[in-house]
């Protein structure tokens, strides 16, 4: 019988309530069930996921090669600079974990190794936060790697009950599920009951419903890689409201429920066939003919 297993949030609470234990506990020990494997070792396998996070963000900050499709590339060195400036106005934090999450877009558009969380398309928003997070407040490897289960428990629901997959849903289902796990980890990492990570990953989903999907060319470039620097800023600030004792009036299953409707009922052209939206924009067409009249195009 499966004593650890949640598909929603409510179980996911009842659960770390009875045991009296944190978000990222209880997701580390659902997969240790799961799989029949001892913690230690699914550690383990998170320190290496972990591992590939901060490398992806070191390479992509350095780096200014274009993507393989020539739309992105150079941003986040741009907006490293600007960080080390000391000129931003936001925060030290925002502004570095703005530039670490366009770093592993851009990694990714250039084919570069990166950690899906929960995707490739959204690959920036955790990572981006969670290592400019560790940089800014020093903190150690471990708490970051538990962290990381929490940003599981959040998927996991969202991908059971809803979509992680712009093609299913829209953007809301990869930079808004990127979002909403960012936030519940951070919220976990500084100190807040597992509620209050729930919440966080409420207020960060609420405020993405209906991102439709809807890359230039159908490459995962633009809008993608500056979706993701937005999603950190999301994340950032549902944490914050939590935190200052903020909570969501929709609880974060029911956003969940909502989002699944509202995935469902967006059109074929806003789920990543790129027939819609920004994809069809003046600016995006030229592209598209540029790129047809390449001669190994023809
Ligand atoms: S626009 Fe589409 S392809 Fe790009 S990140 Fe969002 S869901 Fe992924």
């Amino acid at each position: 019988m499966s004593r650890f297993q949640f598909t929603t949030g409510e179980q996911l609470l009842k659960l770390c309530t009875d045991r009296q234990i944190k978000i990222s506990q209880a997701a580390l020990l659902r997969e240790c069930e799961l799989v029949n494997t001892d913690a230690a070792e699914l550690v383990v396998l998170m320190q290496n996921i972990y591992q590939v996070m901060k490398e992806s963000v070191a390479k992509g900050i350095v780096s200014t090669e274009p993507s393989t499709g020539g739309l992105i590339g150079k941003n986040s060195s741009k907006m490293y600079q600007y960080w080390q400036s000391g000129q931003a106005i936001s925060s030290d934090l925002l502004a570095k974990a703005v530039a670490y999450a366009l770093a592993v877009t851009e990694e990714n558009a250039r084919m570069g190794r990166i950690a899906a969380c929960p995707t490739a398309g959204a690959c920036g928003v955790v990572p981006g936060l969670l290592v400019a997070l560790q940089e800014q407040l020093a903190i150690a490897d471990s708490t970051i790697i538990e962290a990381l289960y929490n940003t599981s428990a959040i998927g996991i629901i969202i991908a059971t009950n809803a979509s992680i997959s712009g093609a299913e849903g829209g953007c809301q289902a990869e930079v808004g599920s990127a979002s909403a796990m960012a936030a519940a980890a951070i919220v976990e990492i500084l100190g807040g009951r597992p509620q209050m990570c729930l919440n966080a990953a409420a207020i960060a989903l609420k405020n993405i419903l209906g991102l439709v999907c809807d890359p230039v060319a159908g490459l995962v470039e633009v809008p993608c890689s500056k979706r993701n620097a937005m999603g950190v800023a999301n994340a950032l600030v549902a944490a914050e409201m939590t935190m200052a004792g903020i909570e969501s009036f929709i609880p974060f299953d029911e956003v969940v429920e909502a989002m699944n409707s509202i995935g469902k009922a967006l059109p074929s052209t806003l789920k990543e066939t790129a027939r819609g939206g920004l994809a069809v924009s003046k600016t995006a067409m030229k592209y598209n003919d540029r790129i047809k009249s390449k001669p190994n195009n023809k």
